[in-house]
């Protein structure tokens, strides 16, 4: 479509070219400074790209593989010194572990497309063999099968009216005129209306507060509904799609995109700012002085990432708004636990405020079994002593040999954990806050409209729309 301008062979001048790197097999090229990104631009100087993208996680990675394939000569600008943003497989108790995003529904469209593209096969976390949900007085461990009897009447009728509100939740605005009275509500809101007995409240409140990141007055209704009803629409459907998770983590997708089309990804570059002086040319800054120019950019950076970057023109209303307010949940914490011995693979929930907001199982090893906790904001998840008792409230007795918590509301580059609308920002933001600002694009999941924020669904549904985007503006 694009064919390769001036700009371009300035590019591959001081790259190489793209069929240079296929010929030696190269895989996706990642560079950090410091080695090779030393040699590509001085401060002085400028490098020259059809599309600069901003950000590494699925997003950014999407849109360099879409323009990619469409000849055009982009590069990823990486703040941090690993790609996968939000996503991040590593390796603890040496096992395999995802220190974010972790899980696919089979309901992901875009996901499944992914995982057949690159024949990736996908296997299932652990069965629960008990199930704690909360009461008036303490945890409680029932049976699966009986933990969703006292759980789905109650889900079901928080959900209520959802089917009618998110009638196509694909198209999450195409009822707007139903949800004018249900965006401006938060998860507490709609706990208040339901006229709950004080137990039933604790059933739902681990859930709520732990998908606000904060508080349930947090989150938006909305947020959750949707996603309820892009599951299909019912409890079982809902709790039941999300225990799907790829071989060799969630990374080897995002590994072979970037590969795909020899994407150069330069880490440790962390923009701070972009001029679209209205020439047809956008300037890209990073933190060291070095400047790219294309004739569009795109930011896939978390929302909340988007005030770290100033822009000029400044960005419209929405924008502004969002990058403020937040998209990206403020206390977001995934601990990971080494607990001794031969443990029941336990799930559940507890009531907002507790040390421990959820837990699932994961894998039993010879000396003990590995799980996921994620805390509330006032578990010192530093703190070994507090973080053993908080687990022996789920578990009587348990022995945690060691643990490893990831606080994403604090790590700089995210600047927020998962994405979730709050109250009002379906209604207030959408559609604005996908159309691009002059040359400048915007991906990311937390602006997705599908399976948004919490989910690389949306990441890559949004990539996929900044691409189409980009190809009005440079072609
Ligand atoms: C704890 C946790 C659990 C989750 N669980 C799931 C799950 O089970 N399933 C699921 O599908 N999703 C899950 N998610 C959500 C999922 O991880 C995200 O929705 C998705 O990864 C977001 O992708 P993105 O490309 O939009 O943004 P990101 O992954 O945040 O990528 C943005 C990139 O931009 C970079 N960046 C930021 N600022 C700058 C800058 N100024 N210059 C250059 N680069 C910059 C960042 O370093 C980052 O690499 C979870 C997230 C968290 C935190």
């Amino acid at each position: 479509m694009h064919s390769h301008g001036a700009n371009s062979s300035i590019a591959n001048r001081r790259f190489g070219r793209r069929s240079l790197l296929k010929g030696i097999g190269a895989g996706a090229l990642t560079v950090g400074l410091g080695t090779a990104g030393q040699g590509i631009a001085h401060a002085e100087e400028e490098a020259l790209f059809d599309v600069v993208i901003i950000g590494a996680g699925y997003a950014g990675a999407m849109v360099a593989r879409e323009l990619g394939a469409k000849g055009l000569n982009t590069v990823v600008l990486e703040a941090s010194d690993r790609v996968g943003g939000r996503i991040w497989t590593d390796t603890w108790a040496g096992e395999q572990i995802e220190v974010g995003g972790q899980w696919l529904a089979p309901q992901q469209q875009l996901v499944n497309k992914e995982l057949t593209r690159y024949n990736i096969a996908t296997y299932e976390d652990p069965i629960p063999d008990r199930v704690i949900v909360a009461g008036t007085t303490g945890l409680k461990a029932f049976s699966p099968g009986d933990a969703a009897k006292l759980l789905t009447p109650l889900w079901t009728e928080f959900y209520k009216g959802s089917e009618k509100y998110f009638e196509r939740p694909a198209e999450p605005l195409y009822r707007k005129d139903l949800l004018a009275a249900v965006d401006p509500l938060s998860l507490a809101d709609r706990i208040k209306q339901m006229n709950l007995s004080p137990a039933e409240v604790n059933m739902l409140t681990g859930e709520t507060s732990v998908y606000s990141g904060g508080p349930s007055t947090l989150g938006s209704l909305t947020g959750m509904a949707q996603w309820y009803q892009l599951a299909g629409g019912t409890y079982e459907s809902y709790s039941s799609a999300m225990g799907r998770r790829p071989v060799g983590g969630m990374t080897t997708m995002l590994h072979a995109m970037l590969k795909e089309n020899f994407t150069m990804v330069i880490k440790g570059s962390p923009v701070t700012r972009i001029s679209d002086p209205g020439t047809g040319k956008v300037t890209v800054w990073t933190a060291s002085g070095r400047r790219y120019k294309a004739p569009a950019v795109v930011v896939a950076t978390s929302t909340n990432a988007w005030k770290n970057i100033a822009f000029e023109p400044g960005l419209p209303k929405a924008h502004t708004q969002a990058t403020t307010q937040g998209i990206g949940v403020p206390h977001g914490t995934k601990m990971w636990l080494h607990i001794k011995g031969n443990v029941e693979a336990t799930a559940g929930t507890a009531p907002e405020g507790s040390p421990i907001l959820m837990m699932v199982p994961q894998k039993q090893l010879a000396d003990g079994r590995l799980m996921i906790a994620f805390t509330g904001p006032g578990l010192d998840v530093n703190d070994p002593v507090k973080v053993q008792a908080a687990v022996q409230q789920w578990i009587p007795g348990a022995q945690v040999l060691k643990s490893r918590a990831m606080a994403w509301g604090k790590d700089k580059w995210a600047a927020g954990a998962w994405g979730f609308r709050r109250p009002g920002q379906l209604t207030g933001l959408f559609p604005q806050i996908e159309q691009p600002h002059g040359r400048v694009v915007f991906a990311g999941a937390d602006i997705a409209e599908g399976w948004h924020g919490a989910f690389i669904e949306g990441a890559l549904e949004s990539g996929l729309r900044a691409s189409k985007q980009v190809l009005t503006l440079v072609k």
